[in-house]
């Protein structure tokens, strides 16, 4: 995860103030909640726009399944905050990153069915994390704006595979997010 945002040559946003200037100047979005979505002690709401358009897609089909607001709970982070006994090699600093609140229910099998699906397609890393339980997401830029326009996504380890996301919309929830 971490090579793949350094081979996508993703800058690493070192403080905040870096970061609010990357998003005067275009290369970050700022994520502002919409009635779909929203932010939860988020400090720096900001993302590449790659990983905003995901935010928005996941989150209005969230909403349509379970009549609730998808919850982001970490966004960027700049290399600053990383704790120092952090072992993680995070990728949040690039803004590819976003951490989603884990529900509960038919909720959360959703969100788990639709990540599974999403990652088959190549397009997203999502893993599972505990304390405090959630959703970690990195969206890869590139291949997730083809996956957007329709187009089939190649993989890293050369596969083509289709960007449709059948595993999901075969399961009968809901269709695959975008
Ligand atoms: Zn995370």
């Amino acid at each position: 995860m971490h090579r793949h945002a350094v081979d996508a040559r993703l800058r690493f946003y070192p403080t905040a103030r870096a970061v609010r200037s990357a998003a005067r100047a275009g290369r970050l979005a700022r994520l502002s909640g919409t009635g779909s979505y929203r932010l939860k002690e988020v400090s720096l709401p900001y993302a590449l726009p790659e990983t905003r358009t995901f935010i928005e897609r996941l989150a209005a089909q969230y909403r349509q399944t379970c009549g609730r607001p998808l919850v982001v709970t970490s966004a960027i982070r700049p290399t600053a905050w990383t704790p120092p006994n952090g072992s993680e090699r995070s990728v949040h600093p690039s803004g590819m990153a976003v951490d989603l609140r884990k529900p509960r229910g038919r909720c959360l099998a959703w969100l788990r069915r639709t990540l599974v699906s999403l990652e088959s397609t190549g397009v997203i890393e999502a893993t599972e994390e505990r304390s405090p339980a959630h959703f970690h997401v990195a969206v890869y830029p590139r291949p997730y704006q083809r996956y957007v326009r329709g187009e089939s996504v190649r993989r890293a380890n050369g596969a083509a595979r289709s960007a449709a996301g059948r595993r999901v919309g075969r399961g009968g929830g809901g269709r695959p997010a975008r």
